[in-house]
């Protein structure tokens, strides 16, 4: 919502407060007894509508009269402060409001989510943590509390308690949820790597894909860690099935790939295999060695067409230039440099396709990130190449 917009608005949750108040006073003006709640919303209001907002926030916070009429527009303030990116004035608000004995279990709790969300907004991840535990158990605020602390976990690097609560929200479809929890698996697996545990690192590893076995960031894992152990034909399995899994980022593994090959004396399997990956599935470097190896060792001609062919079927930018490289090799009588000139501009061209794009919100980074920085999605990031030549 436009922050002007929502500054509007303040002004309209003040009046109505008061509106509340002032009928809340009534009823007690005729019990006898009570102040004149209606002058503090005024005063509120007024400062409100002068830009001064803190001393509107003292006006209320000052202010005797919170009941069930009113603690909607204190609720409403913070929510709005909150929005407008002050989240200082929303927590002293919420907070203000949490410490009133008179508010009932329902109200403590709707103020305690709106605190919570406060402490998020503010990166204060520990006290939102202790808020949304509380309400973890709170029917109406479950839904919040539980993924409020999987985004807290998630962002602490505590993969455990993310694993614990995300099992328990049902927000998520139970394919989607375990996706994600494979993840977190794969997380503790590279935690564990780090602490030299390669048993954990197996253990996890297996959790991973006994939850989601379309795990592709588990298959290359366990790759490479049936690589550094030494299990040739076993990182060999693993790897095959992460190209199956996700055949986009082939490029990652495929110069491994060919040297377990070359070591079980399995050449002519992966020259199989790589003819039944489609062009426009897998990445450039796979193309290419593909290409490669199904001409013979000196056959730059043969090669040079099996490239312009693959080209005709299926354009990119990355195949492009290597086209270009090797004619303007070949080209003898090239008096401008017309071809060199060419291939430059082709090259800058397949630069500025380098790199990895979240498919979801189409963040651009230099490597690849299982965990997208900023929309926060598991798995969705892709070479730009691939996705677009
Ligand atoms: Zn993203």
């Amino acid at each position: 919502m436009d922050a002007n917009f929502i500054w509007l608005l303040l002004p309209v949750a003040a009046l109505s407060g008061w509106l509340a108040a002032r009928r809340s006073y009534k009823k007690q003006h005729r019990i006898g007894g009570g102040e004149r709640p209606q002058q503090g919303y005024f005063k509120g209001l007024n400062y409100i509508l002068n830009e001064q907002p803190d001393k509107a926030i003292e006006v209320f916070v000052e202010m005797v009269q919170v009941d069930s009429e009113t603690v909607e527009t204190h609720l409403a303030l913070g929510n709005l402060f909150r929005k407008r990116g002050e989240v200082d004035r929303a927590i002293r608000i919420h907070q203000n409001l949490i410490a009133r004995p008179t508010l009932n279990v329902d109200q403590r709790a709707n103020a305690l989510a709106e605190l919570g969300q406060d402490y998020m907004s503010a990166g204060l991840l520990d006290r939102a943590e202790n808020i949304f535990s509380e309400l973890m158990e709170n029917s109406q605020y479950k839904a919040l509390a539980l993924r409020s602390l999987k985004d807290i976990y998630q962002s602490e690097q505590e993969w455990d308690n993310a694993i614990k609560v995300l099992r328990r929200t049902t927000e998520l479809s139970r394919n989607e949820r375990n996706r994600i929890i494979a993840q977190y698996y794969c997380e503790l697996a590279v935690q564990a790597r780090e602490n030299n545990d390669m048993s954990l690192v197996k253990r996890h590893l297996k959790q991973a894909i006994g939850v989601d076995p379309q795990c592709a960031r588990a298959s290359f894992l366990q790759g490479e860690q049936e690589w550094e152990s030494g299990n040739v034909k076993n990182a060999l399995r693993c790897y095959d099935r992460f190209i199956s899994q996700s055949p986009q980022l082939s490029d990652e593994v495929i110069e491994r790939v060919y040297d377990c090959h070359q070591q079980l004396g399995s050449t002519n399997k992966f020259l199989g295999d790589l003819g039944h990956l489609s062009d426009s599935e897998v990445g450039p470097l796979t193309r290419r060695l593909g290409l490669r190896l199904h001409t013979s060792a000196n056959d730059e001609e043969g090669y040079r067409d099996a490239v312009y062919a693959s080209l005709e079927k299926h354009p990119t930018l990355s195949l492009t230039e290597s086209w270009l490289e090797l004619l303007s090799d070949s080209k003898k009588d090239d008096p401008q440099g017309d071809l060199h000139k060419l291939l430059a501009v082709i090259t800058r061209l397949a630069e500025q396709n380098e790199g990895y794009r979240c498919q979801h919100c189409g963040y651009v980074a230099k490597s690849l990130h299982w965990l997208c920085p900023s929309c926060k999605h598991w798995d969705s990031t892709r070479p730009i190449n691939t996705l677009d030549g």
